[in-house]
């Protein structure tokens, strides 16, 4: 059985756990999730789920428990909004001393979509089919090689994307697929 982790420092983590159970019954592929708050947590699993939230938190969070080594070495790694920005290679509108996994060939621009005021939920076009994207707070996402698959766009703009770099797999999105979709669970499940 798959041991797969969701971050849970701070954010969106229930709504992780209840579409990575849904997706498992979806593929009949049974996970074990794991809630990871320490090292211990982390060690030994086959991928891990960043969810959003705000990433300055998260950082300082994963710092106080020492959570970037176990982390980084994790192969599989899903990140949504505050999680694709911790994934992300770099990053735009950082606060001094935040720090990063900058794992994955893209750049995310923090609250680029405006304010709290400024979140939206939007048809978008994923290659699962159009479902609706939940903004909050968004990054914007943009793929920084051409190893980023593009999963999906709202307008011209990419707002998902997956990266295979040899035997790791990313996975990033600036809306959140945990409140609509089961989807991007299932693509990371089946990994
Ligand atoms: N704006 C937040 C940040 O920069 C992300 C918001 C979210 O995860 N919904 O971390």
């Amino acid at each position: 059985m798959k041991r797969i982790g969701v971050l849970s420092l701070q954010g969106g983590v229930e709504e992780h756990i209840s579409a990575l159970l849904s997706a498992s019954a979806k593929c009949s592929m049974p996970v074990q999730v794991v809630e990871v708050r320490s090292r211990e947590d982390a060690e030994g699993l086959d991928g891990i789920i960043l969810p959003g939230g705000e990433s300055t938190t998260i950082s300082r969070l994963m710092e106080r428990e020492n959570l970037f080594p176990s982390v980084l070495k994790i192969r599989k790694i899903f990140g949504t909004c505050a999680g694709a920005i911790m994934l992300a290679r770099s990053v735009e509108g950082a606060v001094a001393g935040q720090r990063f996994l900058s794992l994955m060939d893209i750049t995310a621009s923090r609250n680029a979509y405006g304010s709290q005021l400024a979140s939206f939920e939007a048809r978008i076009t994923t290659v699962f089919g159009t479902i609706n994207g939940v903004f909050i707070r968004a990054p914007r996402l943009a793929p920084a090689s051409k190893d980023c698959q593009p999963m999906a766009f709202y307008g011209e703009e990419v707002v998902a994307a997956y990266q295979k770099k040899g035997e790791r797999h990313f996975l990033a999105s600036s809306f959140h697929p945990e409140l609509t979709t089961t989807k991007f669970h299932e693509f990371f499940l089946k990994l």
